[in-house]
């Protein structure tokens, strides 16, 4: 997830702030709140709903906002549609049970049938009354056939149902866990992985590295560039580092410019490694603005690398790269540092 550090959040109050004027909006808190989130660009659909309305001159009225609101921002409506969602779901299960339900109840029903006409049979019943018995019979099985048909139906219809809100929830969980503005994993998505990692490389004796990676003046890009197209170099990088990983690695963008990526089975040496080919191809672009073809230079990258030490505590490991990449920007930036090794056990007293 994004952490709007002071600048950052002040940038979009301001820009937010200045929208409002300029559409004539009064600065309510909801206001605020709409033009503050569509500066910062996290949620698409929010964008393109706002952008719809500006590109058909459309009025911002008291109430074209509070509909914004309601549709984007209001919690408490994130919250009902979610249970909704659940309800839904819950609804095509019993629906599912009760077709079930039917589909057995007809066959016993059929199955019942046929005994009744086996028995007749079994009695010797004169030879006129076979005629009918068989007549019976067929009339039973293309009753049972029609309403087979109709469960079969039901059971299409559910069927699609179940798919399509279970895409719902995974397209939801994806997005919860993903972050917007990269594509990449978010901080929460890193969280959760470090900690299964960390216990299967503990459970199976393997390393883990961990790499913290950082834009080298990333605010005076900012301040020369704009925070827009900031922005795009947060993809380019993003894209590079997932380009440079696979399997069971995760990169994630684990603050506003900060980069982690978790490696399994990897030692401290060979994520350097990785970490220098990443660190060379950045640093090795050369960066044009798309629109107007300015030439704005290049970026570099430092990181830190930690192997997990079995046992110890998560924020210590991330602590150790953390020290290590700190370390590497004192070293003047643009390269890749190891945390040291731990120190030899000391002698027993
Ligand atoms: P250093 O080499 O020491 O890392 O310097 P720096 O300028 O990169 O570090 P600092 O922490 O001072 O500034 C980080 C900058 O990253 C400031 C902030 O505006 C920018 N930033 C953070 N998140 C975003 C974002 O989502 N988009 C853009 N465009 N910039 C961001
Ligand atoms: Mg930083
Ligand atoms: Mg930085």
């Amino acid at each position: 997830m994004y952490h709007d550090d002071l600048h950052h959040a002040a940038e979009l109050a301001h820009a937010a702030v200045t929208s409002m004027t300029r559409f004539s909006i009064p600065p309510t808190p909801i206001n605020f709140t709409i033009w503050y989130e569509y500066h910062a660009g996290r949620d698409p659909a929010l964008s393109r709903a706002i952008d719809g309305l500006l590109a058909g001159n459309a009025p911002f009225t008291p109430e074209t906002t509070l509909q914004l609101y309601e549709e984007f921002l209001n919690p408490a409506r994130l919250l009902r549609a979610s249970r909704e969602t659940t309800e839904k779901l819950q609804e095509a299960m019993d629906d599912l049970r009760s077709v079930v339900g039917a589909a057995e109840e007809n066959a016993r029903s059929y199955g019942a049938k046929l005994e009744h006409f086996s028995g007749n049979l079994d009695r010797h019943e004169p030879e006129p009354a076979l005629g009918s018995l068989v007549s019976g019979m067929l009339q039973e099985t293309r009753a049972m056939e029609e309403r087979n048909r109709t469960l079969e139906d039901r059971l299409a219809e559910t069927t699609a149902e179940v798919k399509l809100l279970r895409e719902h929830f995974e397209q939801a969980r994806r997005e919860a866990l993903s972050d917007s503005l990269t594509g990449l994993a978010n901080r929460k998505n890193f969280e959760q992985t470090l900690t299964l990692l960390a216990k299967a490389a503990q459970d199976e004796h393997e390393p883990l590295a961990l790499m913290l990676i950082d834009i080298d003046h990333f605010k005076l890009f900012n301040d020369r560039h704009g925070h827009q197209t900031g922005d795009t170099v947060l993809q380019l990088v993003a894209r590079t580092l997932s380009d440079n990983v696979k399997g069971q690695d995760l990169a994630a963008r684990y603050g506003g410019e900060e980069f982690a990526l978790l490696l399994p089975r990897t030692r401290a040496e060979q994520a350097v490694k990785l970490g220098d080919n990443i660190r060379v191809l950045v640093s090795g672009r050369k960066l044009v603005k798309r629109n107007s073809g300015e030439d704005l230079g290049r970026i570099t990258i430092s990181a830190g690398v930690a192997q997990y030490r079995a046992g110890e505590p998560l924020s210590t490991f991330v602590q150790r790269a953390d020290t290590a990449l700190y370390a590497a920007k004192r070293k003047g930036r643009n390269i890749v540092v190891a945390a040291a090794e731990a120190p030899a056990d000391a002698p027993a007293a």
